[in-house]
């Protein structure tokens, strides 16, 4: 369904930003990974889809460099068709504590840098009259929780620009929305689970249950595949006329 589109998705040497990477080649798209950590697997897993892949590590706290690697994709491939602003960390702690570098980090990367990434990525979108844009918020861009003001700031930051972003572009063949995951496990909430159960003397198994049970119905983490699944069906022609939603896959998170 995507052969000969390409796909720039930030912060995809992990989690849930690969698994929509890998979703996206798995229909043909030529994917542009970024990210930290290892870079060598993850391009091994995309390119065994039989598309082509690339790699730029802009750090995406800083706009120089994330204009770099948008011109680095363009002369890769030719454009974005495809841009998935995903990149984005965490910190919790009450907001007297909160350390003013991490919420400036937090901000940074897990907002400004969606901001950028789109303003780069629309003008040759338009001018194919066609682009999707997929913002990867969070539950908490739709509700909050104690001890992550920055995050939750930021998230609800990423819905109302899918909004705007929808809107500008509505009449025209570039869509944008935004997906909200509840738990995911990777490494952003292991690290979460680590702290738990370091706090609580629990297991890494009842930290995990305890950390589902406060918010999750369902009682289960949704998987990067899943999220993979959805990002796919905005790019597909069913998609054409979403435009500007916030599409919850928490187990019920925000249902509650
Ligand atoms: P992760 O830690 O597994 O992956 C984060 C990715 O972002 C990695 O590739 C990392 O290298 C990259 N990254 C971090 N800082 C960066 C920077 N300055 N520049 C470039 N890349 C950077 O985390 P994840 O859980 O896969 O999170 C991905 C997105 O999903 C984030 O925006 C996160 O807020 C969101 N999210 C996660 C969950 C969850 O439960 N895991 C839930 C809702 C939303």
């Amino acid at each position: 369904m995507l052969k000969g589109k390409t796909a720039l998705v930030t912060g995809s040497t992990s989690g849930i930003g690969l698994g929509i990477a890998k979703a996206l080649a798995a229909q043909g798209a030529n994917i542009v990974l970024n990210g930290f950590g290892d870079v060598e697997s993850p391009k091994a897993e995309i390119a065994a889809f039989g598309v082509k892949v690339a790699y730029h590590g802009a750090d995406m706290s800083k706009v120089a460099e994330i204009e770099a690697m948008m011109k680095f994709a363009a002369d890769s491939f030719g454009r974005v068709d495809i841009l998935v602003n995903n990149a984005g960390i965490q910190h919790v702690s009450k907001i007297e504590d909160f350390p003013v570098e991490r919420w400036d980090a937090i901000i940074a990367i897990n907002l400004s840098s969606a901001f950028h990434a789109t303003r780069l990525a629309l003008p040759a979108m338009k001018a194919s009259n066609w682009g999707r844009i997929i913002n990867v918020a969070s539950v908490h861009g739709l509700v909050a929780s104690a001890e992550k003001s920055a995050y939750v700031a930021a998230k609800h930051g990423v819905v109302g620009l899918t909004k705007v972003t929808a809107l500008e572009n509505a009449t025209t063949g570039v869509t944008c929305n935004a997906i909200c995951p509840g738990w995911v496990l990777t490494p952003l909430v292991q690290k979460q689970v680590d702290a738990k159960a370091a706090a609580l003397g629990l297991s890494n198994e009842d930290a995990k249950k305890l950390l589902l049970g406060e918010k999750e119905p369902s009682m289960q983490f949704t998987t990067p595949d899943e999220l993979g699944a959805l990002a796919v069906f905005f790019c597909s022609p069913a998609a054409d006329n979403v435009r500007g939603v916030a599409w919850n896959m928490d187990g019920g998170w925000t249902a509650q």
